[in-house]
Formats: C-alpha cells, sequence, structure tokens
C-alpha cells in the first residue's frame, strides 16, 4: 500500500485520515466557478499532513519521492481556481504550522510560509512602522504561502502592482521533492519560477517581502447615478500621484444594493459604488473630486460610530473576490470572470454590449506605471456555452481574460507555457510528485492551448 508504506516514514509528524476531514481540507474556493465545481467536487486527498517544521517537510517531501504519493500544498485553501485541489489523491500538505517570522527590517520582513498575512502586519507595524505593500482581501485567511503561489495582487496594487512585478517578492526559500530534498533560496528574477506556480514546482517554506510605511487607512465608499461616472471618477483620482490611496473599486449597481448586505441601508437604489480606501492625508483631496464628478459620500469610517465600525465589515472585504462572494451569498446562480480592459472606452462597450448580464465590477490598479481597469465583473451564470460567448465577446473587443473557470496554470493564464516554471520543475520535482495536473505542459507537451478545447487531467479522470 503506498499510503500505508508513505505514512511509516513520516515518523510523529501529525496525519488526518478520516475521509470528512480530509476532504474539507482537500477543498478551495473552486466553487465560485459553476465549471470547476462540476468538474472536481469529487476530488479528495487520503490524508493530510501537517509538518510543524521545515526538516518535518524534507521528511514528508522524501517520503512522497519515494513512495511515489502525490503532494499537494496547502495554506488557507481560499484559492479560487482549484488550485490546491489534489487532483491525483495522496497527501495535503498542510503548511499552515510554519508561522514564525523570523526577521523584521525597516523595509521588509522574512517569515515562514504558513503564516496568515493579517497576522505579518500585527508583527510589522508595531516593529518598524511597516506593513505588506498589498493583500489579498482574504487578508485576514491566507498564509503568505499561498498568495505567492496562487495570488496575483490585490489591495494595495493601485500603488504597487503585482507580485510578478520585479521587486514585489524579494526572495523565497522552497524545498524539492527529492530522494533527498534539498533548500533552495531564489532571489532577483529567479523568483518568478515558483511565484503563481501552484507549488508544482517547489514547496515554499520562507519568503522575504518588502513592507511600505503603515497607514491607518480611512474606508469611504461613495455613490454615482451613473456607471461611467463612477469610473472616470476612480481613474481620476488613481492617477493623481499627491494621493496615496490602497484600494479604488468601482461596483455597478446594483452590486452595492443587492449584495453588500450590512451598507445595503447607505446605498440608494440604482446607485453605483465606489469602494475607497484613502491615507487620512488624501481624504479631503479624494472628496473634492468627488464633489468635481458628481458623486456623494455614502460612508466613511473616520467619521463612522463606534457601533458602526464593530458592525460593519472592512471595505476591502467588499472588493477583489470578496465582492463575488457576497454576491453568491446571495444569489448562488452567479460566477465571475477576470479580466483587463486597456481603457474606459473598452469598459463602456463592454457594459453596453452585456448590461446586466455582466454586473460590472473594476479594481483599479497600476501595471507597469499606467492606470488599469482590472475587471472582476459578476456573471449570471446560465451555461457554459453563454460563459464561453461573453469571454469570446471581451477578446474580441480587445479585453484579455484570465480565466477563473480553469485549473490548469496555463489556461487560467496567458494561455502559454512559462517555461522558466517548466524548466524549474525538472530540477525541484523531477518526478512529477508535487500538485500534479495543474501545469500541462508537464503532462503534456503536446497539448495545442489554442485550440478551443479544455484540458483533461488524465489522473482526474481516473479518480472520477
Ligand atoms: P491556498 O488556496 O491554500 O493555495 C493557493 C495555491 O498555492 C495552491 O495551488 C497551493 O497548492 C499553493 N500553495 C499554498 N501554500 C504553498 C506553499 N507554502 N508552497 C507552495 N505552494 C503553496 N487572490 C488575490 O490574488 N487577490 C485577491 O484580492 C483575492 N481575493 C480573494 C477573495 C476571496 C473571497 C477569495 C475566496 C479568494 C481571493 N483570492 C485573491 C484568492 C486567494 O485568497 C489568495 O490568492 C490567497 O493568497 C491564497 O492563499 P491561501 O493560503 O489560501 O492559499
Amino acid at each position: 500500500m503506498t499510503i500505508a508504506a508513505f505514512r511509516a516514514d513520516l515518523g510523529d509528524i501529525p496525519v488526518e485520515d478520516h475521509p470528512r476531514i480530509v476532504q474539507q481540507r482537500s477543498r478551495d474556493h473552486y466553487w465560485y466557478s459553476p465549471v470547476l465545481k462540476a468538474k472536481l467536487d469529487h476530488v479528495t486527498a487520503e490524508v493530510v499532513v501537517s509538518p510543524r517544521t521545515q526538516e518535518e517537510v524534507k521528511t514528508v517531501l522524501a517520503a512522497a519521492y519515494r513512495h511515489k504519493v502525490a503532494v499537494t500544498p496547502r495554506g488557507a485553501g481560499t484559492g479560487n481556481y482549484g488550485q490546491a485541489l489534489p487532483l491525483a489523491g495522496g497527501a495535503m500538505l498542510n503548511l499552515m504550522n510554519l508561522d514564525r517570522v523570523i526577521d523584521i527590517k525597516p523595509d521588509r520582513v522574512r517569515a515562514e510560509a504558513g503564516i496568515v498575512l493579517e497576522k505579518l502586519d500585527q508583527q510589522t507595524r508595531p516593529a518598524v512602522g511597516g506593513e505588506l505593500r498589498f493583500h489579498p482581501s482574504t487578508y485576514r485567511m491566507a498564509s503568505l504561502g499561498g498568495f505567492i503561489a496562487g495570488g496575483s495582487g490585490g489591495v494595495g496594487s493601485i500603488r504597487w502592482g503585482g507580485l510578478r512585478n520585479l521587486g514585489s517578492i524579494l526572495s523565497v526559500k522552497i524545498i524539492t521533492c527529492e530522494e533527498s530534498p534539498r533548500e533552495m533560496e531564489l532571489t532577483g528574477e529567479d523568483v518568478l519560477k515558483v511565484a503563481h506556480a501552484y507549488g508544482t514546482n517547489g514547496v515554499i517554506v520562507e519568503a522575504e517581502m518588502p513592507l511600505a510605511p503603515a497607514c491607518d487607512w480611512v474606508d469611504i465608499m461613495v455613490g454615482f447615478d451613473d456607471f461611467l461616472a463612477a469610473c472616470r471618477f476612480s481613474e481620476a483620482i488613481t492617477a493623481q500621484d499627491s494621493l496615496l490611496l490602497k484600494e479604488v473599486a468601482p461596483c455597478a449597481a446594483p452590486i452595492g444594493q443587492d449584495y453588500f448586505n450590512r451598507h445595503k441601508p447607505y446605498i440608494r437604489d440604482g446607485q453605483s459604488v465606489v469602494l475607497i480606501m484613502a491615507a487620512p492625508v488624501a481624504v479631503e483631496p479624494v472628496l473634492i473630486h468627488l464633489a468635481y464628478h458628481g458623486g456623494e459620500v455614502l460612508y466613511r469610517s473616520d467619521k463612522a460610530s463606534e457601533e458602526e465600525l464593530r458592525r460593519l465589515p472592512p471595505i476591502y472585504e467588499l472588493a477583489w473576490n470578496h465582492t463575488t462572494l457576497r454576491a453568491l451569498k446571495v444569489d448562488p446562480s452567479i460566477t465571475y470572470l477576470q479580466t483587463r480592459y486597456p481603457t474606459l472606452k473598452h469598459v463602456e462597450k463592454i457594459v453596453s454590449i452585456l448590461g446586466d448580464e455582466l454586473p460590472m465590477h473594476i479594481e483599479m490598479t497600476r501595471q507597469d506605471g499606467a492606470v488599469t481597469f482590472a475587471g472582476l465583473p459578476l456573471v449570471r451564470y446560465t451555461s457554459e456555452a453563454r460563459l464561453e460567448e461573453i469571454i469570446a465577446i471581451h477578446e474580441d473587443n480587445g479585453c484579455a481574460v484570465f480565466n477563473p473557470h480553469r485549473y490548469t496554470l496555463e489556461e487560467g493564464g496567458m494561455k502559454r507555457t512559462d517555461a522558466a516554471q517548466l524548466a524549474f520543475k525538472r530540477q525541484a520535482d523531477p518526478a512529477g510528485m508535487l500538485n500534479p495536473g495543474k501545469m500541462i505542459a508537464w503532462d503534456d507537451p503536446g497539448f495545442d492551448l489554442n485550440s478551443g478545447r479544455a484540458w483533461l487531467f488524465q489522473g482526474l479522470a481516473a479518480t472520477a
């Protein structure tokens, strides 16, 4: 028995094998996608292994290599594309016990991969007055390693870009899956070999991240009768170099009214809203821009009562994929897309074609110095075929789609192989034991990514 032999080599490292608990810990937020839900609902590992130290991670990976057991690394399991689902069964590698902060400097922090992002800031803020430059809206749950391996950007990307920009991750320490697992420290451009690689080519055990000056961000929600006016305002304040902002997200009506349950009383029928996090010194100039663009303040945390501050979630928990989560809680038929609109004209065009079938949600970000409209529009889902049509409408109108209804790196990304990640997998995971089925180039190098067909991992068919 492969799993039994694997377990026998783990010593006293905690192992969970209760089928219900293992299945629960084998899941992430793949169910945001009706397409992935249909394909992956049955997926489960056989055991969850929870090492407490980096040495124990090595022991697990050596045993996995020896007994040819698939290993899927897992942080908090908040990924949205089934990245952390163990398609070939085997073992889930729970990394949340590796949560030590190793070193804090005024401009950077080094910590183990399992630390929750909010907990990291809770240590750097008092120590050096610094905080992570940006974080996913799952800040209060997600792990550092999971963010690097599975995320892309988030709250703060309006100022600092995304994880794939050089300088966003300073270094990463990984452990390889070989007969004698090695530690490797990746710096500079090399960090991109494992960033957003879904843990397919090394288990991240430590990372060093740059810090920005910490700030007591003010949450502001503003309203507009016209969504495009909300977008023009959002573009204008994002482009102002003088304004220190951490978040600007225009959401078309009826998103605020229908799905932001606890903020609903602040929003009038038919109002589109913009979610903002501003430094205290930026609030007044933001409000001047707001008046100029014809918007109104609906809520601001610096004027809120104690009771409101207790009752309302932070504004970033309405943004990014929390917008989708809030919509899904009210209407389970909703799903979403990840898009990029090169200009406001592109947003306008898509809104005019798709209307309320695609309630629009934009995240303002900065890419290579330019203000960009990163879209996370909701989709009133009817069928997979219609979803594909909506994607095609975007592409035909010059708007990129990063398909969140695919579990592979290539199909969810730019529809091409990341050669550096593939080459690194040959070194760090020569037997292909890490998170099988997520890198098409490894399993099926001849697959035509532009064929229009979705790729099916053969191991997945075998477990169905
Ligand atoms: P997991 O989901 O556990 O893992 C993510 C991937 O990384 C998996 O492939 C896993 O195998 C791999 N992995 C995990 N740990 C390691 C490790 N130590 N070494 C190697 N591989 C590893 N994402 C964003 O980028 N920005 C957002 O704003 C954002 N908002 C979200 C909002 C909601 C409501 C939800 C549900 C998701 C959101 N996400 C967002 C996606 C996700 O929350 C983040 O990417 C998060 O950082 C993932 O961290 P995690 O610890 O949950 O990782």
